[in-house]
């Protein structure tokens, strides 16, 4: 028990890599999880993905392709140069290593066997670093590794710290092949099971080790206040009656605010908020949390709301930019809160004293809502909602809410319950057409002349299955001056640590950065991996408050194609 060797670790990604095919994919992964099982060190689970943390967890390797070379040329006693002229005809950190790697094999008589235990604890002590002598201390732990490893396992190695697998292991197929590993009857009900388990726990090693010990400790896995969970999505739709014809009626109608999303829990005297990434969002809003001490009657709850900026002298609201720059605030925390207040507009409860109210119906989970909310204006209130069957009467409350200045409505199915993550039609939202998608920046390219030195623009994708493909170059929508929003200059900044490859003016960067693009229209194109291009496409929002699980899938890109292409023939 506990002792395994990487190696076994690289075999598998090396399957894993070498097949395209989902099922075949499963299949390997299924077998090698039920070898896991058997050391008993669930966590380690999470190497499949790449990582060493659960997924709410956002700690970062925080490693670049600069300290990746000084960590080679560290490791295996090469001039940082000659790295360097490497890099430069491959492109590719992962192969660099393997070929050093290799090359010091066949030179050195003994080496240890890499084992698993060790690299998750260098890897995790990477991450926990802080201080003095930090760089030099990672590129110490990273060599330790690299030093001990054969060719494979170092590319392996690098492309984990890069956060570059290439494996393909997406959160569905991982759920999956933990059912296959433990389950042969009622695979149906068992996958959806494992499924709901992993919306809750957000922890594959927990999902792992339920997975286990069986059925009942899967339905175990439950919410608690403290612990983040996904949030329920929205499909969009066209007119009402598409809302309607979703969401059934009579339904409820709702302003949809344009703030972020924050789930409140709270558990005695403790309150914590978590953005729809699930990032801890608590320290920077002491103003939300005053609220809801304030203003939420109960001892343990978890809520869901739309947190809005609004301008304190004229009392108007103001687009998510404006406050979006308390979300990453680390210090004069109170004196920003004070110039850039914000309302919560809280729409959903899912827990309340000890209980999970996510199977009860919408209808119910709003009735105790309004019950434990006292209303202030400008502080927190519940969503502004009325309940109808009749077009007109929710046209109206639509086109109030426009004039309101409101994005539009979010239409609501009365008896559902609150199903996290996918967008499985509970609520659907209407916005007057303008066509936008949440993407993710993959690669970027320097500008020239006055943007010299910047990148200026940015290569987008989706979402696939497996990993990322591109849909578009866009280089519209960032200022020069920070006075009037998010500049270049701080999207170069904050892309730079980003970047996994560079080739003459262009790099790639892990897929992390999300962004809001309108476009005017979607063509088929050669000239991008996903098979289509966006035309006109211009960057609306930078959105530090969404990750990669929000963007838009390849499937969502065809289905808009198809919509539009429809639309035009009309
Ligand atoms: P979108 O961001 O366009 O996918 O729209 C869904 C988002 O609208 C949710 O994630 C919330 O952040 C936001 N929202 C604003 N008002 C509401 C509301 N009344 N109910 C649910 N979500 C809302």
């Amino acid at each position: 028990m506990g002792e395994m060797y990487y190696s076994e670790f690289v075999d598998v990604y090396d399957k894993l890599f070498a097949t395209t095919k989902r099922l075949e994919k499963e299949a390997i992964l299924a077998e090698f999880i039920k070898t896991l099982a058997k050391k008993d060190e669930s966590e380690w689970i999470y190497l499949l993905k790449g990582k060493i943390f659960p997924d709410y967890d956002e700690r970062e390797f925080g490693i670049s392709g600069q300290l990746t070379l000084k960590a080679l040329a560290f490791a295996f006693g090469v001039p940082e140069n000659k790295v360097t002229e490497m890099y430069r005809k491959v492109g590719d950190w992962g192969q660099i290593a393997e070929e050093l790697a290799d090359k010091k094999r066949q030179t050195t008589l003994f080496s240890s066997k890499l084992i698993v235990k060790k690299v998750f604890e260098n890897l995790r002590k990477v991450v926990s670093i802080e201080g003095k002598g930090t760089v030099s201390r990672k590129i110490e732990l990273i060599a330790e590794l690299l030093g001990n490893a054969s060719g494979r396992e170092a590319k392996y190695i690098v492309r984990t710290l890069l956060q570059d697998l290439r494996i393909g292991v997406a959160d569905a197929l991982l759920r999956d092949s933990i059912t296959d590993a433990f389950y042969h009857d009622d695979k149906k009900e068992m996958v959806s099971l494992v499924g709901e388990a992993y919306d809750l726990a957000n922890d594959f090693a927990v999902v792992f080790e339920a997975a286990q010990k069986g059925k009942k400790e899967l339905e175990k896995i439950s919410i608690i206040p403290g612990k983040p969970i996904n949030a329920m999505l929205a499909i969009k739709v066209e007119d009402i009656d598409e809302a309607f014809e979703v969401c059934g009626v009579p339904a409820a109608v709702e302003d949809k605010y344009d703030g972020f999303r924050v789930l409140i829990h709270k558990n005695k005297d403790k309150i914590w908020l978590f953005t729809r990434r699930l990032e801890n969002v608590t320290k920077q809003f002491p103003d939300v949390v005053e609220a809801v001490k304030k203003y939420v009657k109960g001892e343990s709850f978890i809520l869901d709301s739309e947190v809005v900026g609004y301008d304190s002298k004229t009392k108007i609201y103001r687009p998510f930019e404006a406050i979006s720059q308390r979300i990453k605030r680390k210090y004069d925390i109170e004196k920003i809160a004070g110039q850039l207040p914000v309302e919560v507009n809280v729409f959903d409860v899912l827990y309340y004293q000890g209980e999970s109210f996510l199977k009860k119906e919408f209808k119910e989970r709003r009735k105790l809502l309004e019950k434990i909310i006292k209303n202030e204006k400008w502080k927190l209130v519940s969503a502004r909602q009325i309940i109808t069957s009749s077009k007109e009467e929710a046209m109206r409350f639509y086109e109030n809410a426009l004039s309101r200045g409101e994005e539009g409505i979010m239409v609501k199915k009365l008896d559902a319950p609150y199903q996290q993550g996918r967008r499985v039609g509970y609520m659907v939202k209407l916005k007057p057409t303008v066509n936008d998608l949440d993407l993710v920046v993959i690669g970027a390219e320097y500008g020239s002349g006055k943007r010299g030195g910047m990148l200026t623009s940015y290569i987008l994708g989706c979402r696939t299955e497996k990993d990322f493909v591109e849909v578009g170059k866009v280089s519209s929508g960032f200022k020069e001056k920070e006075s009037e929003g998010v500049t270049y200059d701080q999207i170069t900044e904050l892309l730079k640590p980003l970047i996994i490859e560079e080739k003459g003016n262009v790099v790639r960067v892990s897929p992390k950065m999300v962004v809001s693009v309108t476009y005017q229209n979607i063509q088929k194109s050669p000239s991008y991996s996903s098979g289509y291009a966006l035309r006109f496409p211009r960057i609306s929002h930078y959105r530090p408050d969404r990750g990669i699980k929000d963007i838009a899938t390849l499937k969502d890109i065809e289905k808009e194609f198809v919509r539009m292409q429809r639309k035009a023939e009309k």
